[in-house]
């Protein structure tokens, strides 16, 4: 674990030339982009790039307000001095005509005013609504309640609902008389946050404008007449992103519709009115509930009780000032993506560990920045959140690759120096470190260590008859039989280990084993299965058999010097007394 730590962190970069690893490295990259581009497509991160702008939406420094947006909010301290909702229509009449007397510009309701008590009201607003030229009327989408009756105490149901969708209207006689209408539908996301808004509603016989977009389109002077003539950035819903200024109540002007009436009754008896009518001079007044129990609060970037005229606030604002939220294609964004992911991955190539950290570091700092700034001054809402995410699985990727290719690469050097380039067995060199380190433990821990040395018997005319290539093809097969007669595939520590001595002479170092089992189990088992073997040479059969000389370890040796000694002479007096056969030291 620690060496993975030290690996990732401790070592500085490298640069070289590339290699085919890289190439290879640089594939995976292009499919683990690939991957993500896919994700993208998808939507599953959607929630999370939500996040993101709503974090750019709180970040962003303020953004301009049009100053001729003005809120004449119903809230809990106007409900307490007029009383309980809903208000006598008279008190509408009152404020359509204050507001109009007073030089407001719009005059937009929030609310509606339900045909099923207007049979109880006098024809005030209805005057006043004739005599006011700016006053718009909210119109809402809904679900047909269900038809009930009831049958011996059985309900019946004659329209479910969810089966059919009606239009909302204000009474007939009161809407007649307003400039125009436009829908209050603002759906939230999945999430429960609320958006963005259709700016136009179709059902039915009816289609109808949202109704801030109606209100200021009209207010600017270029009234909407159709659908075609919205040149808004709408999304791929075909919906439009609301525009949030910030916590409503610091971004607009807002009036308590109690003391807009107090100061109209006030100004008539000649007294001083609590606000002065220059407050609703030129002004667009949204009027509307704001107390929590009445209005249809939204949960928006900045707070969780947004009331809809607020809504409506912003997205006059948004028009009146230019400002959008501008979303990128999906297209857009996946290019974005491969970009990164591309320019991410050849950094990753080139450079290891610390330095692509650093830079991997960079690139998404970076990247954040670029949308941020991006969505501050231009209003493009770019995806911040799939290139991050992938910039840290391209890292996380190419540190466990650099990692996996340095171990084959280390275990590809350790090969190059300890084996051999013919047999493939251990080099001298290396036999003899193992050795010494091994004869240590044994003086320590009183084991049985025994060695063994082979010879070819005449070598030399094999070279001569056969050819030098027959001779390498001995030494090739005569590698693996011996080796298929030891224990090799036991843990390093307990196996026998086999090199190669000199030319054709091999070393066998068996541990944990007693003289005469390294004589009958080893060197006879071993001089056996090479004189059964079959050399076959383009056709002929070379007679080969080893000689063996065998050695231990001596109680007090701490070198392995005298034991190989003791072999050498062993198998010497092998070759002397006729070869093919193993000696044992004196
Ligand atoms: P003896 O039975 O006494 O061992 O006779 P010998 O001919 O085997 O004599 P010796 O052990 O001295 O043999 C050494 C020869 O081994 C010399 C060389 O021709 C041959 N030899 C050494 N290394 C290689 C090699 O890598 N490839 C081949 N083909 N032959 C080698
Ligand atoms: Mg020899
Ligand atoms: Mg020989």
């Amino acid at each position: 674990m620690f060496e993975t730590i030290e690996y990732l962190f401790a070592r500085g970069g490298r640069r070289r030339p590339f290699i085919r690893s890289d190439f290879i490295q640089l594939v995976f990259c292009v499919i683990i982009i690939g991957f993500y581009v896919e994700l993208l497509a998808s939507g599953r991160l959607i929630r999370v790039e939500n996040i993101a702008l709503e974090y750019f939406f709180k970040d962003r420094p303020a953004i301009k307000v049009d100053s001729s947006i003005a809120m004449i909010e119903i809230g809990e301290e106007s409900l307490r001095s007029i009383g309980r909702w809903p208000w006598p229509w008279h008190y509408h009449a009152k404020m359509i005509r204050l507001l109009n007397e007073w030089g407001a510009k719009a005059i937009v309701f929030d609310f509606f005013f339900d045909e099923s008590i207007a049979a109880l009201e006098n024809d005030d607003l209805e005057k006043a609504l004739e005599q006011a030229k700016q006053v718009y009327f909210p119109v809402m989408l809904g679900p047909k309640p269900e038809k009930k009756f009831w049958i011996h105490s059985l309900p019946v149901v004659l329209e479910p609902k969810g089966e059919g969708k009606i239009w909302t209207h204000s009474a007939a006689k009161l809407e007649k008389n307003v400039r125009a209408l436009g829908h209050i539908n603002a759906e939230t996301d999945d999430d429960g946050v609320l958006r963005r808004i259709s700016p136009y509603l179709a059902y039915g016989q009816e289609i109808h404008p949202y109704l801030a977009l109606k209100v200021a389109y009209d207010q600017s002077g270029k009234p909407l007449r159709n659908f075609d003539e919205l040149n808004l950035p709408l999304d791929a819903d075909g919906k439009l992103f609301v525009n949030w200024t910030g916590k409503w109540k610091n971004s607009f002007e807002h009036y308590a519709y109690a003391d807009l009436i107090r100061s109209y009754q006030e100004l008539n008896q000649g007294l001083r009115p609590v606000l002065d009518p220059k407050v609703v001079k030129d002004k667009i007044c949204l009027i509307g509930l704001t107390a929590g129990e009445f209005s249809s609060t939204k949960v928006n970037a900045f707070e969780s009780a947004c009331p809809s005229v607020a809504v409506h606030a912003n997205v006059i604002n948004s028009i009146l000032t230019n400002q959008f939220v501008i979303p990128v294609a999906v297209t857009t964004n996946a290019l974005c993506l491969v970009l990164v992911g591309l320019i991410t991955s050849l950094l990753f190539v080139n450079f290891r560990n610390t330095v692509s950290f650093v830079m991997g570091l960079a690139i998404g700092v970076i990247w954040v920045i670029v949308c941020f700034l991006l969505f501050w001054f231009k209003g493009i809402w770019l995806y911040v959140f799939h290139e991050l995410l992938l910039i840290l699985t391209l890292f996380i990727f190419s540190a466990l690759y650099s990692l996996v290719m340095s171990g084959l690469e280390r275990a590809r050097l350790f090969d190059l120096a300890t084996r051999d380039g013919l047999t493939g067995l251990y080099v001298i060199r290396y036999f003899r470190e193992v050795l010494n380190r091994t004869v240590k433990e044994a003086l320590i821990k009183k084991a049985f260590l025994s060695l063994i040395l082979i010879d070819i018997d005449n070598f030399k005319p094999v070279n001569d008859t056969y050819s030098h290539q027959a001779g390498d093809m001995v030494l090739r097969k005569l590698a693996k039989i011996i080796q298929s007669c030891l224990r090799s595939r036991r843990p390093f520590y307990e196996a026998d280990l086999i090199a190669r001595y000199g030319g054709e002479e091999f070393i066998i170092m068996l541990r944990n084993t007693k003289l005469p089992d390294a004589v009958s189990k080893v060197a006879e088992r071993v001089r056996q299965a090479v004189e059964e073997a079959v050399f076959d040479w383009e056709g002929k059969i070379i007679p080969v058999t080893i000689s063996l000389g065998v050695a231990t370890l001596h109680p007090d040796e701490g070198v392995p010097d005298p034991m190989v000694r003791r072999a050498d002479d062993a198998l010497y007096r092998a070759k002397r007394q006729g070869k093919n056969r193993a000696c044992v030291e004196e």
